[in-house]
């Protein structure tokens, strides 16, 4: 849970540019009321039309319970797991408009991963969620009212909003902190797809937290993280390159990594050394191997289609 609040702050700034350029509203007839303009505080007021989107059946991973939930409802206990209340309204409006993205998009490939249910709570599966109850008691007295307002607005503000590229629900992934530019995917997960989501860069990341980090093993430390995975691992520290990034992708991440008679995928490397990111440099200090990381990134969601 802690770590999906990280992912979110540096995937903001993808989100002030890209909801403009992509949202649209998610049936744009039924935004008209009349005379009303959409932003009218009548219309404001008037539970959206998500058609067959309305209810959504919610499974609570603990419990194994099914809830039908009103979508924009279930997504303010969703916009309050993943981000902080007091981060930026702006901020958590973004948040809400790629968490409705996220829900459509999963709900409609739903491939009946959860049987009687559309979505789960388990944000290593689908998303996290937390009961309004539960939120409220995380929060001191004082704020709890103003921060469950925050929320419920920002989810309010953008009801209706969706991602979308060619007239289609975005598969909306999100980080927090892109280092200063954004992977592609296919760099991550592999496969096709995702036209939508190409490299950018995203300036002013490193006055966020999250932004560096370093890891440090002793040589005996990383060859034994190694050999867990490959029996057959062996390095001669002796040689010059014994551990050497051979290969950048687009972005300036690392693509391949050799550690001795092995070439890492660089988020094969990612995973055995634990690294934020694998926007990474390595140093050799005294007998430690050092990695200065840049950036926070998503990993894998666990789905065998997104996962190398
Ligand atoms: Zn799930």
């Amino acid at each position: 849970m802690k770590k999906i609040f990280l992912y979110i702050i540096g995937f903001v700034l993808i989100c002030f540019i890209i909801p403009f350029i992509f949202t649209k509203p998610f049936e744009e007839e039924s935004q008209t009321v009349g005379e009303e303009s959409p932003s009218s505080p009548q219309e404001q007021s008037q539970p959206y039309d998500y058609k067959q989107y309305n209810t959504i059946k919610l499974l609570h991973s603990k419990t194994n319970q099914i809830e039908e939930i009103k979508l924009d409802e279930y997504l303010y206990g969703v916009v309050s797991s993943e981000m902080p209340a007091n981060f930026e309204v702006e901020a958590l409006r973004a948040q809400a408009v790629v968490a409705r993205t996220y829900t459509i998009y999963t709900i409609s490939h739903n491939n009946g991963k959860h049987e009687d249910a559309q979505i789960c709570d388990d944000s290593k599966c689908c998303q996290a969620w937390i009961t309004k109850e539960d939120r409220l008691s995380k929060w001191e007295e004082d704020v709890r009212d103003s921060n469950w307002k925050k929320i419920v607005s920002a989810v309010d503000d953008t009801k209706g909003k969706i991602i979308t590229y060619n007239g289609e629900p975005i598969d909306a992934f999100f980080h927090s902190n892109s280092g200063g530019t954004t992977e592609t995917p296919i760099n991550v997960w592999g496969g096709s797809g995702y036209e939508y989501l190409q490299s950018v860069t995203t300036a002013g990341e490193e006055s966020y937290t999250q932004y560096a980090s370093e890891a440090e093993f002793t040589k005996e430390e990383l060859e034994k993280k190694v050999k867990e995975k490959y029996k057959d691992f062996s390095i001669n520290w002796n040689e010059e390159n014994a551990i050497q990034i051979l290969e950048l992708t687009e972005s300036g991440r690392v693509k391949t990594l050799k550690v001795g008679n092995k070439n890492l995928a660089g988020v094969e490397a990612r995973t055995l050394f634990g690294l934020k990111s694998t926007n990474f440099e390595i140093k050799q200090e005294n007998q430690k191997i050092k990695f200065n990381v840049k950036g926070y990134g998503h990993r894998s969601r666990n789905e065998p289609n997104r996962s190398r």
